[in-house]
C-alpha cells in the first residue's frame, strides 16, 4: 500500500531533468580518464540548477583502460578488445594454442569451480595444467576474473575469450576489488587476455585444433588518475543514512550501462531535496567513476574513507545500475539481501502490480563495496528482459542494459532507454529508499537472514556427508534465530522502543554482512568472484572431492571457518539479550 506522502513524491517524479541527462550522456564517452571527470561535471552543473548541493570529491583511484588489442593467427589479423586489468604486451605475446571447450551455461559466472567452467571438458586440476602450461587458451565465454586467475594458475601464457555473438564486449580480468593494497597486487593478472567476437573465436579454435599457434597483442593505460565522485547529502531528523549509488563511468557511451541509472540517482536527488524537511533518516547519493576500468575503485575509496561514518549510521545500501533499458518489463532477477526480501517486493509490486518477481543472492559483483564493512543492501541490476523475450530474439545472457545485447559495445546508444521503463524505476528505486528513510521501525526481517543460514548449513550438512560435523554451526543458528524472533515480536509490539530495535538491527547486519559474504576481515575487501552463501563454511560441500592430505588441509579450513561462524553468530546472540 502506498500511503500519501510516498505518492505525493512518487508523482514529483518527471523525466525532465533525468531524460536530458540520458541524451546528454548519449553523446558523451565516459571511461577515458579525462572524459570519465566530464561526466561528473555534467552531473554536478545539472544538480546545482537543479538546487541540489553537491560536494565533488576527487581521490587518485588505480585504473587500467584498455587502447587497443590484436590476435594473430594463420596470417589474419583479427579484431580483439582487451578486458581492463590484463597484461600490457605492446610489442605482442607468441605461443600455441589450446582451446578449453566451456560450459555454456557458466558464460555469467564468476566462480572459479572448474566443473562450473568447463562442465565435464576438463576432468581435474591437474588435466587442466598439464593442457594449459605454457599455451595461449582460447574458450568460450567472456574474459573474466575468475577464469583469468584459473588460466593463470595453471601456467597459461594467454588467455582468448570468444564472446557468444558478433559483437566484442569490454570488461575486465582482475580479481582484485577497486585499488590494489599490498595484500591484493600480487593477483593482478600476469597474463594479457583478449576478447574476440563468435566468428573470429571459431576461426582461433579451429587454428588451435590443428596444433597452431596466435600473437596476441594488448596497450593498456594504466596508473592512478584523480575521478571526481560527486556526492549529495541530504540530512534527515536523525544521524542515520541510506546510502544510494552507481556508477556514471561506462564503456564508449553507455546509455543502459548506466546513463539510466545516473538518471534516476538525479531525478531521486531532486525530489528528495525538494521534500527534506519530511525525512526521518538521511539519503546519500552518490555517482562513481571506476566502476568499469577500476574494477569498482570509485565506490571501494569511499567505502575506505568513508568506513567509520558508514559502520556507524548507514542502515542500508542501495545500488542502482540498468534501470530503465528498452524491453525490461520483468524483475525476475532482482537482487537483495534476505533481510530486505519482502520490503522490495512490496516496492516493486505497490509500482508495478502484478509484476514478475523473484529475487537473488548479490553477487560478487557492481559495485557491492560495502559487505566487509556490513551494510545490508539491495539492487545491482535493476528491470530486466523475461527470459522468454530473450530466447524469441536469440539473445544471450548479458550483465546489464536490461538484458539488451548492446551491454558494454558501441551499440550501448540512446535506443537501449526507453521513457517509460525509466519513470517507473525512478520510482521504484525513490519509494524502496523512501521506506527505509522514513520508516519509524526499520522494515528489515532478519529471522528471514536466519532462516537463510539454517537452510545454508543444512544443504552443506548434506553435501559433507560422513566428512564434517556442523552441529555447532546448527545450534548457534538456531539460538540466533529463536533471539532475533524475540526481538522481532517485541519490537513489533513496541515491547522493545523502535530506536533500540533499529540500532541492533543496524549492529546486527554489521555481523551478520560479513560473515555471509565475505571472506576477509572487516575493512578490507574480498575478490571479486562469487563467494557461495556462508563463505568460509562452503568448503564443508566440497569434502567428499578431496582425499588423503588434501582432505586434511580441507577439514583444517573448515575447523577454523566453523569457529569463526559460531562466534560470529554468538555475538550476533549476544547483542539481543
Ligand atoms: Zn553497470
Amino acid at each position: 500500500m502506498i500511503t500519501d506522502q510516498e505518492r505525493r513524491l512518487l508523482e514529483a517524479c518527471t523525466l525532465d531533468a533525468p531524460w536530458e541527462l540520458v541524451e546528454h550522456f548519449s553523446r558523451t564517452p565516459r571511461w577515458r580518464p579525462e572524459d570519465v571527470n566530464k561526466g561528473a561535471d555534467a552531473i554536478a552543473e545539472r544538480l546545482r540548477a537543479l538546487g541540489v548541493p553537491c560536494t565533488l570529491h576527487q581521490p587518485e583511484i588505480y585504473l587500467s583502460i584498455p587502447l587497443s588489442a590484436s590476435v594473430e593467427a594463420g596470417g589474419v589479423t583479427h579484431r580483439a578488445k582487451p578486458p581492463s586489468m590484463s597484461l600490457s604486451v605492446p610489442g605482442g605475446r607468441t605461443g600455441p594454442l589450446v582451446y578449453l571447450s566451456a560450459n555454456l551455461k557458466a558464460l555469467r559466472s564468476y566462480s572459479r569451480d572448474v566443473q562450473e567452467l568447463f562442465g565435464g571438458s576438463i576432468a581435474s586440476e591437474a588435466e587442466a595444467r598439464a593442457k594449459v602450461a605454457g599455451k595461449i587458451v582460447v574458450t568460450e565465454g567472456f574474459g573474466n576474473p575468475a577464469l583469468t586467475s584459473l588460466i593463470e594458475e595453471w601456467g597459461g601464457i594467454g588467455l582468448i575469450a570468444c564472446n557468444p555473438g558478433v559483437d566484442i564486449h569490454w570488461g575486465t580480468c582482475t580479481t582484485i576489488w577497486g585499488t590494489p593494497d599490498l595484500d591484493d597486487i600480487g593477483r593482478k593478472p600476469k597474463i594479457p587476455v583478449v576478447a574476440v567476437n563468435k566468428p573470429t573465436g571459431e576461426a582461433l579454435i579451429a587454428v588451435a585444433k590443428a596444433g597452431g599457434e596466435a600473437t596476441i597483442r594488448t596497450e593498456m593505460l594504466e596508473g592512478f588518475f584523480p575521478q571526481k565522485i560527486p556526492e549529495v547529502r541530504i540530512e534527515g531528523a536523525e544521524p542515520d543514512f541510506v546510502l544510494l549509488h552507481g556508477h556514471y563511468d561506462s564503456w564508449d557511451v553507455g546509455v543502459g550501462d548506466n546513463a539510466t541509472g545516473d538518471a534516476t540517482m538525479l531525478e531521486i536527488a531532486r525530489v528528495l531535496w525538494a521534500n527534506r524537511a519530511t525525512l526521518k533518516r538521511g539519503v546519500r547519493i552518490c555517482w562513481w567513476p571506476g566502476h568499469s576500468t577500476g574494477r569498482y575503485a570509485g565506490s571501494t575509496w569511499y567505502a575506505d574513507a568513508f568506513a567509520l561514518e558508514l559502520d556507524a549510521n548507514c542502515v542500508l545500501s542501495v545500488n542502482c545500475d540498468s534501470p530503465g533499458c528498452r524491453w525490461a518489463n520483468s524483475f525476475h532477477a532482482t537482487t537483495t539481501m534476505s533481510e530486505t526480501a519482502k520490503l522490495v517486493e512490496g516496492a516493486i509490486t505497490d509500482i508495478v502490480p502484478g509484476a514478475a518477481f523473484k529475487t537473488k543472492r548479490p553477487n560478487q559483483a557492481g559495485d557491492y563495496s560495502f559487505n566487509n564493512i556490513g551494510i545490508t543492501s539491495f539492487y545491482m541490476l535493476s528491470s530486466t528482459m523475461a527470459d522468454d523475450l530473450r530466447k524469441e530474439k536469440g539473445y544471450y545472457d548479458v550483465s546489464g542494459c536490461g538484458g539488451n545485447i548492446a551491454w558494454h559495445t558501441e551499440n550501448d546508444q540512446l535506443e537501449i532507454a526507453d521513457r517509460d521503463n525509466l519513470l517507473r524505476d525512478i520510482r521504484i528505486y525513490l519509494l524502496s529508499v523512501l521506506r527505509v528513510a522514513n520508516a519509524n521501525l526499520l522494515p528489515y526481517d532478519f529471522v528471514a537472514t536466519a532462516e537463510e543460514f539454517a537452510a545454508t548449513v543444512e544443504r552443506y550438512t548434506k553435501a559433507a556427508g560422513d566428512h564434517a560435523d556442523l552441529t555447532p554451526s546448527r545450534e548457534a543458528t538456531a539460538a540466533f534465530r529463536a533471539a532475533v524472533a524475540r526481538l522481532k515480536d517485541d519490537a513489533a509490539a513496541g515491547r522493545v522502543p523502535a530506536s533500540r530495535a533499529n540500532e541492533l538491527m543496524k549492529r546486527l547486519a554489521r555481523i551478520l554482512v560479513p560473515i555471509n559474504f565475505t571472506r576477509t576481515p572487516r575493512f578490507a575487501h574480498d575478490p571479486a568472484f562469487t563467494a557461495p552463501p556462508l563463505p568460509g563454511l562452503a568448503v564443508a560441500s566440497e569434502l567428499p572431492r578431496y582425499s588423503g592430505p588434501m582432505l586434511g588441509f580441507a577439514k583444517t579450513q573448515l575447523m577454523r571457518a566453523q569457529n569463526r561462524y559460531v562466534a560470529a553468530l554468538r555475538e550476533a546472540t549476544h547483542l539481543l539479550g
